[in-house]
């Protein structure tokens, strides 16, 4: 099979062999898919005519209803996407309803929000300044979409979340998405989008979708285009410094890479309620799509004096993690997506394990294929994090997580902001000096704090889960982006302009429009 790409409104096929999409279990080419010689630069130009015509027609609830067909479709067809994650992803059923049903949720919930704005096609915010002596004549400021096209580059390990809520925010703000998946995983973003433009639901230049290397996509950028990236840190410089992007000073979005930390408070005792909860979402780190999520817990900050029986219980838990073939319904650990990814993972544990000790890792099924890409459950114990530099630096992106052992908070503290911006952070305690420590200490390092306490319980969504009500994204290292957080998003398509005038004039503006209530 050879993934097209959908540009301009036509399918159309790059030249050449193009790379290969494999099964991570044996190595099997699943597809292949290129962008050699495809004309990108006309599809953008197609988009930023066409499907910003088509959403400038639309109203917010219009634009909500749309989302919510694309929705329909999707759900349609879920049970279709779960086998083609399980195949091009090595995803068992949990890990891949993360990635569709977080797609298919995201989207609706973009259409909910939509719904709720009504009528009007952009934002007033509500303050107004009189600018002189007579009280005629005032600014206020309203936010409009920007005429250009969303490009969003996506990473390999959420071929649908990643460019469901990435379309969502941009097609309710009235900007068209020019989606490029990572080639490794792309049959299920392609399936996808396949099956949403057969359904002729949705206006021509509105959605848009590269398979294949996203090297074209940067020339004949316009001011108003932008471009909304996740991936790896080495990727996003690259694209910081590209002479186009920084010629046509264009909107960037960047989600990058990041070591996220998760503390257990120093008033956790061994076996209470939050002693069992961190437990948990440490096994889910070390299990869930096996660690390949930019959100995962890398970093397990423990009380020196708890550290020995929490540790006990993890390895416990580790040992009985059935890592194999996502097929068999026994499997919690998939494979990571392929064998580079499996390699780059298993050099930086070897990394890490020259500054920290092993702990225990979950046995990988026998008989395994020769191009299979699995990567055990590893656990590893830095008793000395304060004199150690990689673990705090190196991300494994596969399922590793380190203990590191603190003498108190502080130091807590300090060690977890040496990862130099993550996306999220979570604690666990039920300490209210603590909260507000970590909280004003490190929130301005994260994008997102998850604070359990016995309060909280179970009933939380989870460390590593983006809900797209919050915001998604972190500062420094996580890329310094800020994605979904309702309409906070809609934001980053939208430009504030003061509008200056007299009050007739923006009293019919600010009828006509919806008041931005973040
Ligand atoms: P990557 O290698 O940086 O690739 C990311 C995307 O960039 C892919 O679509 C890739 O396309 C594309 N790309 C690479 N070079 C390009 C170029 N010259 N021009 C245009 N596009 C280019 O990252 P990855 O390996 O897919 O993803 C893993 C990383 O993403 C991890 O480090 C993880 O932490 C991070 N991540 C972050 C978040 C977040 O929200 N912050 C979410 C998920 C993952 P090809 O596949 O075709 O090369």
């Amino acid at each position: 099979m050879i993934l097209k790409s959908y540009i301009a409104s036509e399918w159309v096929a790059g030249a050449g062999e193009g790379r290969p999409l494999v099964n991570p279990v044996n190595g099997q080419v699943l597809a292949t898919a290129s962008a050699e010689g495809l004309d990108v630069e006309k599809g953008l130009a197609y988009a930023r005519v066409n499907g910003v015509q088509a959403l400038a027609q639309l109203s917010f609830a219009q634009r909500g209803a749309l989302l919510k067909s694309i929705a329909g479709v999707l759900v349609g067809n879920r049970d279709k996407y779960i086998e083609t994650a399980r195949l091009n992803s090595g995803n068992t059923a949990v890990d891949a309803s993360i990635d569709i049903d977080g797609g298919i949720g995201t989207l609706k919930y973009y259409a909910f929000l939509g719904s709720k704005l009504g009528d009007a096609k952009f934002f007033n915010e509500t303050s107004r300044d009189q600018l002189t002596k007579e009280p005629i004549f005032c600014s206020q400021h309203f936010l409009t979409s920007r005429p250009g096209v969303g490009v969003q580059i996506n990473a390999f390990n959420f071929p649908s979340w990643g460019m469901w809520e990435k379309a969502a925010v941009a097609l309710l703000s009235g900007v068209p998405s020019f989606a490029k998946p990572a080639t490794s995983t792309a049959l299920l973003s392609y399936e996808m989008m396949h099956d949403v433009i057969s359904a002729d639901i949705v206006p021509n230049g509105v959605l848009s979708l590269l398979c294949g290397s996203g090297e074209g996509l940067f020339t004949g950028l316009s001011p108003m285009d932008s471009i909304a990236f996740t991936g790896s840190a080495a990727t996003a410089n690259m694209l910081r410094t590209n002479n186009n992007i920084v010629a046509a000073n264009l909107r960037m979005n960047i989600e990058a890479d990041s070591v996220n930390a998760t503390i257990l408070g120093p008033d956790v005792t061994v076996g209470s309620a939050l002693f069992n909860l961190a437990l948990k979402e440490t096994v889910k780190a070390l299990s869930i799509k096996a660690g390949q999520l930019c959100t995962n817990i890398r970093r397990v900050f423990v009380c020196k004096k708890l550290l020995p029986d929490f540790e006990a219980a993890l390895s416990e838990k580790i040992a009985a993690l059935v890592v194999g073939d996502p097929s068999d319904a026994a499997t919690r650990v998939g494979p990571l997506i392929n064998v580079a990814q499996q390699k780059e993972a298993l050099s930086n544990i070897a990394t890490l394990k020259t500054e920290t000790t092993f702990v225990a890792s979950a046995p990988l099924p026998s008989g395994l294929a020769e191009n299979s890409s699995f990567v055990a459950p590893t656990l590893l114990r830095s008793a000395d994090p304060a004199n150690a530099d990689n673990v705090h630096k190196i991300e494994v992106f596969g399922p590793c997580v380190t203990l590191l052992a603190y003498d108190n908070l502080d130091q807590a503290i300090e060690l977890t902001a040496r990862a130099e911006g993550a996306l999220a952070l979570s604690l666990f305690s039920d300490d209210p000096v603590a909260q507000m420590q970590v909280t004003q200490s490190l929130a301005p390092w994260h994008g997102r704090v998850l604070i359990v306490d016995q309060a909280v319980g179970k009933n939380h969504t989870g460390h590593s889960i983006v809900m797209p009500q919050s915001v998604h994204g972190g500062p420094g290292r996580a890329g310094g982006g800020e994605e979904l957080g309702g309409l906070r998003g809609m934001q980053f398509h939208m430009q504030r302009s003061a509008i200056q005038g007299s009050t007739h004039v923006l009293d019919r503006m600010q009828q006509l429009s919806c008041q931005l209530q973040l």
